[in-house]
């Protein structure tokens, strides 16, 4: 390795290594373009915060990437046609989380035209504002899971200092491959992408933080690096690497305070993904209405990596993979460890939707749980110093004051904690539910 590629190899404490990472079902597998479908059920409200404002009316005429969605206040992003047609009738579907959702259809036309595009930015002579408003324009938000508008997380008060922009091309969730791809055959949109993002909140120190297990994907961007001002990280293989905390004490060696924000150690997170997405909007000036999905499993005939416009549904997704071998024991949208489990194949992917993952049934194993053993393996495998027997039994005792004091509210969710438990005790369900009662009691007491 010469000097100019060499790259450091960091880590953080605790972490999980799963058995099988399931990677090899699709790491080599090129993104291949969806076909067009005849219709698209776009979801309204697929960002944290407020939902967008749906301004189409049933028989309206929509060009791709029109606005059918205003923003709704600061915390929200517009919604974008993902092809030309006509607007159906309003509906609910299944959503992602279990509830019906309402969704936009759209009655494709076959020409598939876009509307008037955005105008290119001069960003390096751009000032940030002008690159975050049109990253809020383009209906940009975190495309690594959260769906948090980027523009907020690009937004930070003025009396926090940001001195490093990390992006996450980690990927440590097992099966998932298709930031991987991303990085291996776009490695230039990713790079820019980041400094456009470090530009648009005047930061220098870009790192871009990927696992070992993606040589290939290192190699590629450390040839370009350079060009963008980027450093390159390695990450052990170990999960959650790629969770925010993590990556910035790996990165940068600070910690972000207990029930504190990646700004109040300087720094801002963005997934690689999302970078691509910025580059498109402020170069081509193209909003988000697509992204790139794993669809994956033992029980899938073709495992691969597809771009999927906002509004395939995951039975229509599974089509494209050549549908299913055998049965399957159960459907997840993202990764295992923290995707979340289907009931529908009719649910509409998002722009969060990096994964869709069938489970074969004898990788389904139902067991039972057990009482604490007080092993303490969960203590060492949690990534946020946490106590999570503890945390759960305080749960299962509904001492939610005491779990809050214990700071359940820390728990990123990551799921290290139960993977690892030998009593097989549903520990992230307890602390979700942990968490909703307590964001419930401070509401209630906000109102007050
Ligand atoms: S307590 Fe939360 S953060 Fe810690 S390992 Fe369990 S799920 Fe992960
Ligand atoms: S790993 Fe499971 S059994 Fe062991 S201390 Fe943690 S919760 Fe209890």
């Amino acid at each position: 390795m010469s000097a100019k590629s060499a790259y450091k190899v960091v880590t953080f404490s605790g972490g999980v290594h799963p058995d099988y990472d399931g990677k090899d079902l699709t790491r080599e597998c090129a993104i291949t373009e969806a076909p067009l479908l005849d219709q698209y059920q776009v979801i309204v409200h697929q960002n944290i915060g407020a939902p967008p404002k749906v301004i189409v009316n049933t028989g309206d005429e929509v060009k791709k990437g029109q606005v059918i969605a205003e923003a709704n206040g600061f915390v929200s992003v517009p919604l974008h046609a993902p092809t030309s047609g006509e607007i159906g009738k309003p509906i609910e579907v299944p959503g992602p989380m279990g509830t019906n959702v309402p969704v936009v259809v759209i009655d494709a036309d076959g020409k598939d035209e876009w509307g008037e595009l955005m105008p290119p930015i001069d960003w390096k002579n751009s000032d940030g504002d002008t690159i975050k408003d049109r990253i809020r324009a383009a209906g940009i938000v975190g495309m690594g899971g959260a769906a948090f508008p980027t523009h907020v997380k690009l937004s930070p008060p003025a009396d926090k200092k940001i001195d490093y922009m990390i992006l996450n091309g980690a990927e440590c969730e097992p099966y998932l491959t298709a930031d991987h791809r991303l990085m291996l055959e776009q490695p230039e949109k990713v790079l820019a992408g980041a400094a456009i993002l470090a530009k648009s909140i005047g930061v220098e120190n870009i790192y871009i933080g990927i696992e070992l297990n993606k040589q290939n994907a290192i190699d590629t961007l450390l040839a370009k690096a350079d060009e963008y001002n980027v450093k390159i990280i390695g990450l052990k293989v170990l999960y959650p690497q790629g969770a925010e905390k993590q990556l910035i004490y790996a990165a940068t060696g600070r910690k972000v305070p207990a029930g504190g924000l990646p700004m109040e150690a300087g720094c801002v997170v963005q997934n690689v993904a999302t970078a691509a997405a910025v580059f498109d909007a402020v170069v081509e000036g193209k909003p988000l209405i697509e992204r790139i999905t794993t669809i994956t499993g033992t029980p899938v005939v073709k495992p691969g990596n597809w771009k999927l416009r906002m509004g395939y549904t995951v039975a229509q997704a599974l089509e494209l993979a050549g549908g299913v071998k055998e049965n399957p024991g159960k459907l997840i949208l993202g990764g295992p460890m923290m995707g979340f489990a289907q009931k529908s194949l009719q649910v509409p992917i998002a722009k969060n939707s990096s994964g869709i993952l069938l489970l074969a049934r004898n990788e389904v194993v139902q067991y039972e749980s057990m009482p604490c053993i007080r092993c303490g393996k969960c203590v060492g495998a949690c990534p946020m110093n946490l106590l999570p027997g503890t945390l759960s039994s305080q749960i299962e005792s509904e001492s939610f004051d005491l779990a809050e004091q214990y700071n359940v509210m820390d728990c990123i969710e990551c799921g290290s904690c139960a993977y690892i438990c030998p009593s097989n005790r549903p520990l992230v369900q307890h602390f979700r539910r942990a968490k909703a009662e307590i964001n419930m009691k401070r509401r209630a007491q906000q109102k007050k």
